[in-house]
């Protein structure tokens, strides 16, 4: 699977020629000088979810599909995104960092997006919200985070399904005591896992992927289309998946001790071994939207990552010390009046 760096006529308007930008609100192509709207749809964007079968025993040598993609990388996290469409800001949306001009010369093709549903305006009231309901915050931080930048990135992710015929030894106790005893099981079992989601590039930070991890929908996918990029920062996919599938079985690995304590049906079920041979490989190579804001309290560097998809906001804040030491003050006022009634009965 090859394609074209993204070409300038797919984002031109095509009835004055002026420049397009993908809006999240009309999920269309919006020309920036007349206004128009240019649809995006195809009659083949159920392809989009499609899954691409890998078998790790005879694993295709995989090219990297994209050539000559003029590429802006950061300078201080290495980050490498590319632009399209009408100008950004030329800083890095991972981390706000300056970016240099580059050529890339390695990426992979991009199988499909979910296009940005949640506009600037709508991440940006998000991001107001979720300060406004923090605990303990300095009152200036809502004044603060508004100076702050929002960067817009689709993040590269892959999806993973896959098919574990699982073999496991397990153990448990019962009694307490001299009566304690340790039981050993073991037992089978069968698991499909679909859609597992595992990050694309190392500047996806936890922050970032718990951010979209929760709400991935493959309905939402649309076939990669340079249109869907105008306006945003992307970035690409430079890794094979072998190394998507290390990193998936590192995740699988929590998810099957769970399945198999469950599996026993002890609380206290411990896992001593497994194996498992995995079958039926799918994978996708997707992009994620996310908005970042970048904004400095006190000389640090803080971000909050709203999920371009629902709006689901996590993020990073400062606390107030006078705050907090007010809280604990009072929690210890509270305490030292339990203190007394408690006291005052035991006298009586
Ligand atoms: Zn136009
Ligand atoms: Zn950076």
């Amino acid at each position: 699977m090859t394609q074209p760096a993204a070409e300038q006529s797919d984002i031109q308007c095509q009835s004055c020629g002026g420049q397009c930008a993908f809006d999240p609100a009309q999920q269309d192509l919006l020309c920036q000088s007349c206004g128009s709207l240019w649809p995006l749809a195809t009659e083949n964007d159920h392809e989009a979810a499609t899954e691409f079968p890998f078998n790790p025993d005879a694993p295709m040598e995989e090219y990297p599909g994209l050539q000559g993609d003029q590429i802006h990388q950061c300078e201080t996290c290495g980050g490498e995104v590319i632009f399209t469409g009408p100008a950004l800001s030329e800083n890095c949306p991972y981390c706000n960092g300056p970016v240099v001009l580059r050529i890339e010369d390695k990426a992979y093709a991009t199988m499909a997006l979910v296009p940005f549903r949640i506009t600037r305006d709508h991440a940006s009231e998000h991001i107001t919200n979720w300060i406004s309901r923090r605990f303990a915050a300095p009152d200036n931080l809502a004044n603060t985070a508004e100076t702050g930048r929002i960067a817009s990135i689709y993040a590269p992710f892959w999806t993973f399904d896959s098919r574990e015929a699982i073999e496991y030894w397990a153990s448990y106790t019962t009694g307490s005591g001299d009566k304690r005893r340790r039981h050993h099981v073991s037992g089978t079992m069968d698991v499909f896992f679909d859609d597992l989601l595992v990050p694309a590039s190392e500047h996806v930070t936890p922050l970032i992927r718990d951010g979209v991890l929760h709400d991935f929908r493959p309905d939402y996918l649309r076939p990669y289309r340079a249109g869907y990029l105008a306006g945003f920062a992307a970035e690409r996919h430079t890794m094979p998946v072998q190394k998507g599938l290390r990193l998936n079985k590192q995740d699988k690995d929590l998810l099957i001790r769970n399945k198999i304590k469950k599996h026993v049906g002890r609380h206290n079920a411990r896992v001593d071994r497994y194996r498992t041979d995995t079958t039926g490989i799918h994978y996708r190579r997707i992009l994620l939207p996310v908005w970042i804001l970048h904004y400095t309290y006190d000389g640090h560097a803080k971000k909050v990552v709203v999920s371009g998809i629902d709006g689901r906001t996590y993020g990073e804040r400062p606390f107030s010390k006078w705050k907090l030491a007010g809280y604990s003050a009072v929690l210890t006022a509270i305490t030292i009046a339990f203190g007394w009634i408690w006291g005052a009965t035991g006298i009586l």
